[in-house]
């Protein structure tokens, strides 16, 4: 899986990093940023469900999660 964090869309409400925190990350303005562990927009396996939570929950629709085939 993949995920996309669209700055044009993000708010920096921080419900994605308060939610899933290993996941995504803040800038230095409460942006979102991705982590470590979603480095290049890869989501680990086994965190599909954090991705998807994450994306359920941006109230900007700024995070895209994309399934891979
Ligand atoms: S929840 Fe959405 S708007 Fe808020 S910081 Fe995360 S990506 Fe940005």
């Amino acid at each position: 899986m993949k995920v996309h964090i669209d700055p044009q869309l993000c708010q920096g409400h921080g419900r994605c990093y308060d939610l899933v925190p290993d996941l995504f990350g803040e800038d230095e303005e409460g942006y979102a940023t991705l982590t470590p562990l979603t480095e290049g927009g890869q989501v680990p396996p086994g965190r599909e469900a954090g991705a998807r939570l994450a994306a359920a929950n941006c109230p900007e629709s700024a995070i895209s999660v994309t399934e891979e085939s």
